[in-house]
């Protein structure tokens, strides 16, 4: 069943990544809170550190900001050191979890196997996934990118679509990540529409229709209302830009539906 795309959510999240300190993350918070926190027309999420979760949600409550978290383990509890629950984050206050986001992936290892556990856990904690795919230099240049992204979804497949009916999707091609080089509108919109497609292969077209899919990758103030301009780019997850206030600012209101 088509949806017409003014239809779909639009996303915009805020990876925070291994950055800032205390004081900074709660002035970036207020000063979000001060631009943003009464925006309408887009959904805006963000992801601090795990120290910053709890601070950022009292800086964040009954704005229009949600808070979610990095990474989970897959694990519920037990002797996991250093790990960090789904329902952990959960009970802090976060609607949200990344999944997969490619740093995981390459810095460390979490395979997609792993990935597959992770995204269970944030399920089975009525969080929603903002669920990670992407492609490397080297895949895109031996003509593989469909192919990896396909393979990546696949982990999807374990769920009924009633499950995952607040999944995000983010498209985020390895090579423009923290790089400074963007997908093209043109290349990001064709790689979306095959992720769409694949979604209503396998999972409902009617699913497919209302899932937002975000991009990922050295998104900017400058470059965002391009991007979103394709009619299966439903907003975009952002790390550099998002500890910027103005940036992240513009790709807010490039996003905003009236
Ligand atoms: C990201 O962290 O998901 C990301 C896209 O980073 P950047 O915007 O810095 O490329």
């Amino acid at each position: 069943m088509a949806l017409p795309t003014s239809r779909r959510d639009r996303v915009i999240g805020g990876n925070w990544k291994m950055n800032l300190e205390l004081d900074a993350a709660l002035r970036l918070a207020g000063d979000l809170r001060g631009k943003l926190g009464s925006q309408r027309g887009a959904r805006l999420l963000v992801f601090p550190p795990f120290p910053y979760l709890f601070p950022v949600l009292a800086k964040l409550r009954d704005s229009a900001f949600e808070v979610g978290a990095q990474d989970v383990h897959a694990k519920a509890s037990g002797a996991f050191t250093s790990g960090v629950s789904a329902s952990m984050v959960r009970s802090l206050g976060c609607t949200s979890v990344l999944v997969g986001h490619s740093e995981r992936r390459s810095v460390f290892g979490d395979t997609d196997a792993i990935v597959a556990d992770k995204l269970r856990a944030v399920l089975g904690e009525g969080l929603f996934p903002v669920f990670c795919i992407g492609e490397t230099l080297a895949e895109r240049q031996a003509g593989r990118t469909f192919d990896v992204l396909a393979r990546q979804l696949t982990v999807l497949e374990a769920h009924a679509p009633a499950a995952l009916a607040r999944l995000v999707i983010a498209y985020e091609p390895v090579w423009a990540i923290g790089t400074g080089v963007t997908a093209t509108p043109a290349q990001a919109q064709e790689v979306h529409a095959q992720i769409r497609g694949w979604v209503a292969g396998h999972l409902s077209a009617e699913f497919a229709a209302r899932v937002p899919i975000q991009y990922g990758g050295s998104v900017n103030g400058d470059n965002a209302a391009a991007l979103l301009a394709g009619p299966d780019i439903d907003g975009a997850l952002v790390g550099g830009a998002s500890l910027d206030v103005m940036a992240f600012s513009k790709i807010v209101l490039a996003a905003a539906r009236p």
